[in-house]
């Protein structure tokens, strides 16, 4: 049979298995299969040109039964309504891992940032906003960054939510610049929960973070700040790469240079000759591998050439059901995209908390709390993964899955 490569299919395929090891009836599965809510929008926006563009948008609420959903907005030409449905299922999945009082939203825009003047990416930020007002809201669902957007889209996006509302509304989007509401700490905190995830994953392994090697696919945000985070450790980051390429220096890369020289989209291999493939840098030989950048990298057809002894994926998806199965039987311990890079919403969450009491902490408190619950969470779903000797992934989703499922069972809902 084909492996199953479908993001949407195989992360209800893991749900119901977690429901199921849990003792959840098939109802509590036919609410969670699917998000309660997906509003398609359409969306026409003046290009610089004078022409009319229409642009097509999706903000999909997964389950609002433990809070207002949360989840980012991402521009990119491949962002389709099943993508959104997926990502927003996995959106509840890390706020229950992390214990937080939300559940799973996420929203998409199909377009190129690469290839729009910021005058048209405010007009569409603007414009998105305006299409989902009705079913979004401080207390309702709470956008925030995700695969190219960035604090200046939040801003937008707060100022026109502001306008609609008739009031200063910071608590409605996460991930906005600091003189708007955003928190410290914000723009590093998924390379800060990734971190802290192979901190603990490393003492797991006996392995130690100074000089091991390290390879990061990706340098986008949490992959080029983890490459520095790592980097800064003591750690050897002995390869990178990005959407065109990739380097390897066994003795290790000079990452200060490499992310002086990246440009906003995290491009800096173009600038290299010899580069390698993507394909290639998953297989080199290393202590810990991080797949930091698109889904369905590590899969049947190369999991057995994967030389690595820790696996955190910063990425969503990088790794099928079928390749991590057989990362669990060749003991690789694997550390799950709803464990790894559940640090952003985290801080996200901290913003939104500092936004409602108006009173603002300082990034080493906000660092503290971060590490506080990603340790707590990183030791639950290891220690799940032992007593009920499930993978790294199903204990995750049994973790992540509960809160909502309770919540919806006290709600009679199912
Ligand atoms: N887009 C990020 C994620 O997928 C952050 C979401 C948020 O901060 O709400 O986790």
């Amino acid at each position: 049979m084909a492996e199953n490569l479908n993001l949407f299919t195989s992360t209800q395929e893991v749900i119901r298995e977690a429901l199921t090891k849990m003792g959840y009836d098939e109802s509590v599965y036919e609410l969670m299969k699917e998000p309660l809510r997906l509003l398609t929008v359409r969306m026409p926006v003046r290009m610089d040109d004078g022409t009319t563009r229409v642009f097509t948008g999706y903000r999909a609420q997964h389950n609002d039964s433990v809070g207002p959903t949360k989840g980012g907005v991402r521009f990119h030409p491949d962002v389709d309504e099943e993508e959104v449905k997926a990502l927003s299922m996995w959106m509840t999945l890390k706020c229950g891992i992390v214990d937080l009082p939300y559940g799973g939203g996420k929203g998409g825009i199909i377009c190129d940032p690469r290839t729009m003047s910021m005058g048209e990416l405010e007009r569409l930020s603007r414009a998105y906003v305006r299409a989902i007002s009705q079913i979004v809201g401080p207390t309702k669902d709470i956008p925030a960054p995700d695969v190219y957007t960035n604090s200046q889209i939040m801003a937008w996006m707060m100022d026109e939510y502001s306008r609609i509302d008739e009031f200063n509304s910071p608590g409605f989007i996460t991930g906005k610049p600091i003189v708007l509401g955003g928190s410290q700490g914000r723009e590093k905190a998924t390379a800060q929960g990734v971190t802290i995830c192979i901190e603990q994953a490393a003492k797991k392994r006996g392995i130690s973070i100074q000089g091991a090697r390290v390879v990061v696919q990706g340098f986008g945000n949490a992959g080029s700040f983890l490459a520095k985070f790592m980097h800064d450790a003591g750690a050897k980051v002995i390869a990178i790469s990005d959407a065109h390429g990739a380097i390897h220096d066994p003795n290790g890369l000079d990452i200060d240079y490499l992310l002086d020289r990246r440009d906003s989209f995290g491009t800096v291999t173009t600038l290299f000759e010899n580069t390698l493939t993507n394909s290639e840098l998953l297989e080199i030989e290393c202590d810990i591998l991080v797949p930091a950048a698109v889904s369905n990298q590590i899969t049947a057809q190369n999991v057995d050439r994967i030389n690595a002894s820790i696996i955190v994926e910063a990425a969503n998806g990088p790794t099928t059901l079928e390749a991590t199965k057989r990362l669990n039987e060749r003991d690789i311990l694997l550390v799950p995209d709803v464990l790894a890079s559940a640090g952003g919403v985290t801080v996200s969450y901290f913003e939104w908390v500092q936004n409602n009491q108006g009173y603002y902490w300082t990034e080493e408190e906000v660092n503290e709390k971060l590490e506080k619950k990603i340790v707590s969470a990183f030791n639950q779903v290891y220690d799940l993964a032992h007593s009920r000797k499930v993978n790294m992934r199903l204990a995750a989703y049994m973790v992540g899955a509960r809160k909502s499922a309770e919540a919806s069972k006290f709600r009679g809902w199912v």
